[in-house]
């Protein structure tokens, strides 16, 4: 979902592209690994809830021995939500388990939706990359630590109080952090409270 599978409609963007439609944009993936999609949601993702994390954690949690890593596509306002929430449902994991999206749609002539794709793959067939990852604008960070400061710019991600993983330039991923995740089992959760809320300090509140 998000704008990576949006296509322009009367009332704006909208999620609308499958799976299938998003990875014929990107016949170059082929290269790098074999991909096969599931399609769980198409929706924006402000409209994400818990259930939703806990259903995405299910499903790589079914698929777990199937694949070498997982790419979910997501929209950008709540990414590093679902990126945080996934670290802790999945810990542990020696498999990438990458998230991206992108500021334009991947139908348009200029985006970003293609090398974030194709960036995500690289990092996700990397056997140094484990755990739970924001791959976007070229770097990849930490799910526990991505958050979203710019909302026009292709480096809309920043890794916050902590290193980026890694960086992704010219088709080539140069780690910083590896993790210890790659001698562990995965251990996956399967209930999120929903009824917990962020109270921010303000003046005068
Ligand atoms: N609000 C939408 C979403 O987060 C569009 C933002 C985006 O994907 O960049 O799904």
């Amino acid at each position: 979902g998000g704008t990576i599978a949006s296509r322009r409609t009367e009332t704006g963007l909208a999620p609308q592209l499958l799976s299938e439609d998003i990875l014929e944009y990107v016949p170059q993936a082929a290269a790098i690994c074999c991909v096969e999609a599931i399609q769980l949601f198409n929706m924006d993702s402000t409209n994400m809830e818990p259930k939703h994390w806990v259903k995405i954690a299910e499903t790589v949690e079914e698929q777990y021995d199937n694949y070498d890593g997982f790419v979910i596509l997501h929209g950008t306002d709540t990414m590093a939500y679902t990126a945080s929430a996934l670290s802790y449902l999945i810990q542990d994991s020696r498999k990438p388990i990458v998230l991206t999206g992108a500021q334009k749609p991947i139908d348009q002539d200029i985006t970003d939706a293609k090398s974030n794709l194709l960036d995500s793959f690289l990092y996700a067939t990397d056997t140094r990359s484990h755990g739970v990852n924001v791959v976007f604008g070229g770097q990849a960070i930490a799910g526990t630590r991505a958050s979203k400061v710019r909302t026009k710019s292709y480096n809309a991600f920043s890794s916050i109080d902590f290193p980026n993983k890694a960086v992704i330039r010219d088709g080539k991923v140069f780690h910083y952090i590896t993790g210890e995740e790659a001698e562990k089992e995965p251990v996956f959760y399967h209930r999120v409270d929903s009824k917990v809320c962020v109270l921010k300090l303000i003046p005068g509140l």
